[in-house]
């Protein structure tokens, strides 16, 4: 990094312990230059649910490093209904530096069935993700925080805020031509996958992704019967939930300036260790949700087409 960089960092985390333009949101206070506000919509939850998110934040803004262009949300964005969430109408207008994720946990189905939605809303024209939401079960969410999961989903789902799984269409690094064994085809995350994560024959052209039908996780994932316990698997297992190289590599694929130094420890299972790829044990995350809009080279807002 060089020195100017440095200063950079160091002038926006001051900045942001200012309070100037942190507003009501809270924003991580390290030295990356991704900057991430979270706004929590309707009766704030408790704080030790608020510190999960934290958590989930601060390593997202670890991992994340580089700055992205500042984006003026276009006059025609004018409620949260356009993102899926009616009833909010006060929307900031503030400049989005980074990534704005509006989070809101409220009483959906109780216990168990939908633990919530997240993904990004409006995308930059280069598709990186600019505002996001994430809407969560408060039954799930207390049962999560009682097992000492909440931070993980947390981080797994915001993942897809950012664009795991969600943008991977636009950007042109999936390949679904054989449904049945969907291919991640970025660079980075297959050489990571190779160099960190044990995976010299299992990611030695392309990264393995989720694909078994059924439940809405394919396409969006790691698969499963590969990366078994690894965070960006659709299924969340009661243990260890590492966050992989492979998957930091998947972040800088999209066009992020990341660090590794956040990457947890993690080999892919041996063959006998793999599990059929079919719904495992464990805590089920569901399908995120896709872009809803799209910033065009004007900065207008357009309708999201997917691309799958
Ligand atoms: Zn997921």
């Amino acid at each position: 990094m060089t020195p100017t960089a440095i200063l950079r960092r160091a002038a926006l985390a001051a900045l942001c312990l200012a309070g100037v333009a942190c507003g009501t949101s809270t924003r991580p206070d390290d030295a990356s230059e991704y900057e991430l506000e979270l706004i929590w919509l309707g009766t704030p939850p408790s704080e030790q649910v608020r510190s999960s998110f934290d958590v989930a934040g601060n390593t997202i803004r670890a991992t994340i490093v580089g700055p992205l262009s500042t984006v003026a949300l276009p006059t025609s964005f004018t409620n949260l209904s356009q993102c899926g969430l009616p009833g909010h109408p006060d929307v900031s207008r503030e400049p989005i530096r980074g990534l704005r994720i509006y989070a809101i946990v409220e009483s959906i189905d109780g216990n168990g069935g939908t633990l919530g939605s997240a993904g990004p809303c409006l995308i930059r024209n280069d598709d990186t993700p600019a505002l996001g939401v994430m809407r969560f079960d408060d039954a799930d969410v207390q049962n999560l925080l009682s097992s000492g999961r909440l931070a993980r989903v947390v981080l797994h789902e915001m993942l897809h805020v950012v664009g795991f799984g969600t943008v991977w269409y636009d950007q042109a690094v999936i390949d679904t031509t054989t449904p049945t064994d969907a291919r991640f085809l970025g660079l980075l995350a297959r050489q990571a996958c190779r160099d960190f994560n044990g995976g010299a024959s299992i990611c030695a052209s392309t990264v393995p992704v989720h694909s078994a039908d059924g439940d809405g996780s394919r396409f969006s994932h790691w698969r499963e019967s590969v990366f078994a316990n690894e965070l960006m698997t659709p299924f969340l297992g009661s243990g260890a939930t590492p966050l992989s190289a492979t998957t930091i590599g998947s972040l800088e694929d999209l066009g992020y300036e990341v660090s590794y130094e956040t990457a947890n420890p993690f080999t892919l299972p041996g063959a006998a260790a793999l599990r059929a790829d079919e719904p495992a044990t464990g805590l089920m995350l569901g399908e995120p949700m896709q872009p809803r809009w799209k910033l065009d080279g004007a900065g207008r807002l357009t309708p999201y087409r997917p691309r799958r």
